[in-house]
C-alpha cells in the first residue's frame, strides 16, 4: 500500500487522478493529513463514505509511535522518543519560548559523523529517515500541543545535509501553506559542514537559516573534535558559508560547544572572531553538557563569559545557549542512547 504521508500536494493530486477522482480530492487529503493531523480515512468527513472506503482499501497513512515523553523541570522543554516501524528509535524536542514554539527534529537513525562529544554518533549510522518519518515527528508533536508550532530546527539525530533529498522534501511539505505552513525563514538546518551540500542548498534559493557546527577555529583542533573536518578544511568551509550567505542573504549561525581546556582558550575566541570577520554571523556558545561516555568537561562559567566578551569585543554577536532540559537528556541522541542501553525504560 502507498503511504500517503510524505507526499506533497501535487503528488497527492496526481495519485487521486490516477484513481479516476478529481484532483481537488488530493488537496482535501493533504489538508486532513498535514493541517488537521487526521490519519484515519474514516474521519475525513468531507469525503463520501464510498470514497473513504475506496481510499482506505488502496492507501494508508502511517504513523511513528511516541514511546516516551519527558518534560524538563523548568517545563520549557519536552523530549519525545519515537519508535519507527522497524523498531529503531529517534528523538525530537519541543521547546517553549516566550514568543514561539519550536521543534528540533531528527533526520537519520544514528549518525555517521561521530563528532567526539555527541551521543547521536556513538553507535554509528543505521539509516536515513524517510520524508514521512521526518514530517511525522512534527505532526505527532503538534497533535499533542494546543498552540501552533512555528519554528523548526533540524538539529536532532543525524546530519540533515547527508539525508539531503528527504530533508528537503519534508521541508517542502511542512512549508506548504495549506498544511502546516511553516515559513522557510522559520526553518534552520544545522550542519557539521558538508561543503558540497552547503553549496547545493544555496542553489535552492530558499531562505532557510543555516547553522554551522564549527566548535574550533583552527583545523588541527577541529579535526580532533569532528572527524569530518579532515575532509573539509576550515578555509573551504568558510568559503561555502560565504557563498551561502551571498545567495540567501541571511545571517548565519555558528555553533561552538565550549569544552573545558579543549577549545575555550581566549586566543581561540580571537581566531574565531577573525574567521567571521566581514560576515553577517552570529555565534551560539554552548557550554558542554557532559556525558559519562566522553572524557570532556563543562567549562567554568567565568571562562564562558570571558570567551563571549572576547568575541563581542570584536563585534561578533553572541548568545550563550544553555542546553535546555539537561535533566531529561535533551541533548541530541542522549535519551535514545540511555533507553537502548537499558538505563531508562521506554
Ligand atoms: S553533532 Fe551532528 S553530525 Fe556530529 S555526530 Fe552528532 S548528529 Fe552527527
Amino acid at each position: 500500500m502507498i503511504n500517503l504521508k510524505g507526499l506533497e500536494q501535487h503528488e497527492l493530486e496526481s495519485l487521486v487522478k490516477e484513481e479516476g477522482e478529481s484532483s481537488y480530492r488530493g488537496k482535501q487529503l493533504f489538508t486532513w493529513i498535514y493541517q488537521k493531523g487526521v490519519f484515519n480515512f474514516q474521519e475525513m468527513t468531507n469525503l463520501s463514505m464510498s470514497l473513504r472506503e475506496k481510499f482506505s482499501s488502496i492507501w494508508d497513512i502511517q504513523e511513528i509511535r511516541v514511546i516516551k515523553t519527558q518534560i524538563s523541570e523548568e517545563r520549557d522543554t519536552t523530549k519525545f522518543l519515537f519508535q519507527l516501524s522497524d523498531g529503531e528509535m529517534i528523538e525530537a524536542v519541543l521547546m517553549y519560548f516566550e514568543d514561539r514554539l519550536a521543534v528540533c527534529l531528527s533526520t537519520q537513525v544514528g549518525c555517521a559523523f561521530k563528532c567526539s562529544f555527541c551521543a547521536s554518533g556513538l553507535k554509528g549510522w543505521k539509516r536515513n529517515l524517510e520524508p514521512w518519518e521526518i514530517v511525522d515527528q512534527f505532526l505527532q508533536i503538534q497533535k499533542r500541543e494546543k498552540d501552533r508550532i512555528s519554528n523548526i530546527v533540524f538539529m536532532g539525530i543525524g546530519e540533515p545535509l547527508s539525508n539531503y533529498d528527504h530533508t528537503l522534501k519534508a521541508i517542502k511539505i511542512l512549508h506548504d501553506p495549506i498544511g502546516t505552513g511553516i515559513g522557510m525563514r522559520h526553518i534552520t538546518i544545522s550542519t557539521v559542514g558538508i561543503v558540497p551540500m552547503i553549496k547545493k542548498l544555496a542553489e535552492e534559493g530558499s531562505p532557510i537559516r543555516l547553522a554551522v557546527s564549527l566548535h574550533a577555529p583552527i583545523d588541527e583542533l577541529r579535526e580532533k573534535l569532528l572527524p569530518i573536518a579532515k575532509k573539509y578544511k576550515i578555509a573551504e568551509l568558510m568559503d561555502a558559508c560565504r557563498y551561502y550567505q551571498s545567495k540567501i542573504r541571511r545571517r548565519m549561525s555558528f555553533e561552538y560547544t565550549l569544552i573545558k581546556g579543549i577549545n575555550d582558550d581566549l586566543e581561540l575566541a580571537k581566531k574565531l572572531a577573525s574567521l567571521l570577520k566581514g560576515m553577517i554571523a552570529h555565534v551560539n556558545l554552548i557550554p558542554l553538557n557532559p556525558m559519562s561516555e566522553f572524557p570532556y568537561h563543562a567549562p567554568d562559567s567565568k571562562q564562558v563569559k570571558a570567551f563571549q566578551m572576547t568575541l563581542e569585543k570584536f563585534g561578533i554577536p553572541v548568545t550563550v545557549r544553555q542546553e535546555r532540559g539537561q535533566d531529561i537528556q535533551a541533548a541530541c541522541g542522549q535519551l535514545r542512547l540511555q533507553v537502548e542501553k537499558g538505563k531508562i525504560c521506554a
